[in-house]
């Protein structure tokens, strides 16, 4: 598959015409098979903004090219959700050039400019070619609380949500009530960074729950289900019920943590019971452990006995 050919505009997830949603399919990338994330640009009357950039600056380019009768006399602008790659990594194509304002939070810089993403852009790149022209493109404007494009007709505010990763972002767009809730929300399951973070992402699960948002749209899973979010948050909820439940009469030993999912008896198909949509099962499987493993590491730490 070429660099370019992977990336479609998808009408029917959007309501609106100023929010248009772009999806990447992740193509022959063995280890996420069928995996794929969705990126967005929205018009306001002064900006055209462009919420996350893809695989590579193929990606964005295309995306770009898509809306180019929407640029003349608005500014363009970037944001990152968080710095994973399949969020920032077409960030390249907004610098020299064609250079744009790309906003973030200011821990998504960190993350960019640390020894941790040049080495993981370098095992991608020699795995895949796809990844050839990535360079890393750091955000040039940061943010730690909130903050606000003020667009004319719509207004965008940017939050902080932090449990999949420290640096990851909300996106609030009171008038048309629409969430952008990136890799906080996610089908069949969202996933967390680890144990710390466990208490972050319960809290940020409630607070986009409290923006009572009436569109919901998400990076992976092909969603725009308001119920979405209160169903992640339920997952949570129950893989804390049950591994509560198993720390009351057993402290598990570190081989039975490997297997964190069946000492609490919450299997992946309990989890995705009902789903009638395929989801890459490796992937997902071992995300759900992960899951399990961060709660159970979380209250024993909690109760003091870890
Ligand atoms: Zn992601």
């Amino acid at each position: 598959m070429s660099t370019t050919d992977g990336v479609f505009f998808i009408p029917e997830m959007s309501t609106d015409q100023r929010v248009r949603v772009f999806r990447r399919k992740f193509g022959d990338m063995e280890e996420f098979d069928g995996m794929e994330v969705d990126a967005y640009i929205v018009i306001t009357e002064r900006y055209v903004v462009v919420f996350d950039t893809l695989l590579c600056p193929e990606d964005a380019s295309a995306m770009v090219q898509m809306v180019k009768d929407q640029l003349s006399g608005r500014q363009l602008l970037v944001v990152n959700s968080h710095a994973d790659w399949d969020h920032c990594w077409g960030n390249s194509y907004f610098t020299s050039g064609r250079a744009a304002p790309i906003i973030a939070h200011e821990y998504c810089l960190t993350r960019m400019l640390s020894d941790e993403a040049r080495q993981e852009l370098l095992d991608f790149q020699q795995r895949h070619t796809i990844f050839q022209n990535v360079a890393l493109a750091p955000p040039t404007m940061t943010f730690k609380q909130r903050f606000t494009i003020v667009g004319g007709d719509l207004s965008i505010e940017l939050i902080p949500a932090p449990g999949h990763h420290p640096d990851h972002i909300a996106v609030w767009i009171p008038e048309l009530s629409l969430l952008l809730a990136f890799d906080a929300i996610e089908k069949p399951l969202p996933i967390l960074e680890n144990a710390e973070a466990v208490p972050s992402m319960f809290a940020t699960l409630e607070r986009l729950l409290a923006l009572q948002p009436k569109r919901v749209l998400c990076s992976h899973g092909k969603s725009t289900s308001v119920a979405l979010v209160e169903e992640n948050l339920a997952y949570f909820r129950e893989i804390e019920r049950r591994s509560h439940e198993l720390l009351q009469r057993h402290h598990p030993t570190n081989e039975e943590l490997e297997h964190a999912s069946e000492i609490i008896h919450y299997s992946y198909d309990e989890v995705i019971a009902g789903a009638k949509e395929p989801f890459d099962r490796t992937f997902y499987v071992g995300a759900h452990d992960a899951n399990v493993l961060f709660l159970l590491q979380w209250l024993m730490r909690k109760r003091g006995d870890a």
